[in-house]
């Protein structure tokens, strides 16, 4: 019989996997799902940075390369670091991990002690509860609703801070809200974070560039907590390569080394390929993305006009990232005659049956009064599944 492990009993499937897995299945029988579950830009990889990747298997980038990235790579981070964040990281302070989503794992088992606590601010991103879990950690959620557009102040951290806190992750802009952290509202949380110095800071600015308002902030701009940030960052959003596997981590040397350490065990450097591909997104003028970020700006507001038209449904003003993280507990307790809908979990069932369109449950991210929508996906799409969201919330009474 097999015993699987106590760690991975304990652990969630990813939410936002499992809703994309549901509604590929739907799809091979033949239904017609729309899908706004997974971020997943509907771009495809710009044709210079393939070039570079053909270019590198020419040139036989193809064997084993060094754990924490090639040189000129982790150069070219070091470089855009300073040229897109004013941030000063040096070489042997890059780690290139198989996707910002392993970066952030390495630093997690890098610090975590069983019992330690990390703040994580609710709404959260699916993964950071259960990558700490399988550390030992304990994830204290910190609740930011959205009257408060999601974000949570100096206060908050001060009061969930205890002799046990380690570390606190969060994301800006932020999955599954959209919302942005400004200059002052960062500095206003460095404020107490550089009171307690042991205390460790990842943020998750993968999202950087997809930020439609503002000019993007980073934590560790602020000198007085530069060395207690570890800064996330990767190339699966903003360069539309999420099939290709690389993230990776500004941080202190110490921090830097250990997560090195680590992956050399796990699961060593990411593709060769890949990383050669990425010097090329590295190197590239931001501005390129401009269109890019037109389109998912124009989607915003898009699926914020359509919500606006659901009675009962409220959102935010969702500055970057492309979701939007609506409010749909005036629904809890309606019925359409036969599916009931006491949580968003159920209203998300009932929007993939009745509407045929899936999204994620606010649940998974820490919100149960909310659901997720993606709205990476064509204009024309994204009418068609506002139009059958609504036409379905209309039959619940
Ligand atoms: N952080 C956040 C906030 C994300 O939404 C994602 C989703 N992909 C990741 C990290 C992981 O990204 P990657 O594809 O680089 O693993
Ligand atoms: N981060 C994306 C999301 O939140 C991709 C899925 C995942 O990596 O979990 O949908």
């Amino acid at each position: 019989m097999i015993q699987l492990s106590e760690r991975l009993l304990a652990m969630e499937e990813s939410a936002t996997i499992a809703m994309s897995r549901k509604s590929r299945e739907l799809k091979a029988q033949g239904k017609d799902v729309i899908s706004l579950s997974l971020g997943e830009p509907d771009f495809n990889t710009p044709q210079f940075i393939k070039d570079a990747a053909t270019e590198a298997m020419d040139n036989n980038f193809t064997k084993y390369m060094p754990v924490p990235g090639y040189d000129d790579l982790r150069e070219s981070i070091s470089n855009k670091f300073k040229r897109d964040n004013n941030l000063n990281y040096d070489k042997d302070q890059i780690v290139v991990s198989t996707g910002a989503k392993q970066s952030i794992a390495n630093v997690v088992l890098t610090l975590i002690n069983p019992g330690d606590e990390v703040i994580i601010p609710a709404p959260f991103w699916v993964s950071y509860i259960e990558i700490v879990k399988v550390a030992g950690g304990i994830p204290i959620l910190v609740n930011a609703g959205i009257d408060k557009d999601f974000k949570i102040d100096g206060k908050d951290l001060e009061n969930a801070i205890t002799a046990k806190t380690k570390l606190m992750i969060f994301s800006t802009p932020c999955n599954p809200t959209g919302s942005v952290y400004n200059r002052s509202e960062l500095r206003d949380l460095a404020d107490v974070i550089q009171k307690h110095p042991s205390l460790i800071v990842l943020c998750d600015e993968i999202y950087e560039h997809i930020n439609f308002e503002s000019k993007h902030e980073s934590l560790a701009q602020f000198n007085d907590v530069y060395g207690q940030v570890v800064t996330v960052n990767g190339v699966s959003k903003a360069w539309a390569m999420t099939g290709w596997r690389l993230g990776y981590i500004g941080a202190p040397k110490a921090i830097a080394n250990a997560c090195s350490k680590v992956q050399g065990q796990f699961t060593s450097g990411t593709s060769s390929i890949t990383q050669k591909a990425a010097i090329a997104a590295m190197n590239a003028d931001p501005q390129i993305l401009n269109d890019m970020i037109s389109a998912f700006k124009s989607r915003r507001e898009l699926v914020l006009d359509a919500l606006a038209e659901m009675p009962g449904i409220k959102t935010n003003h969702p500055g970057g990232a492309f979701y939007v993280f609506p409010d749909c507990s005036a629904y809890f307790g309606k019925t359409n005659g036969s599916a009931m809908i006491n949580n968003a979990n159920d209203l998300c069932l009932y929007l993939l049956e009745e509407a045929l369109v899936a999204l994620v449950t606010g649940d998974a991210f820490g919100d149960p009064n909310c659901f997720r929508i993606s709205y990476a996906a064509s204009e024309e799409t994204l009418k068609e599944a506002m139009h059958r969201i609504k036409a379905a919330l209309s039959k619940l009474n």
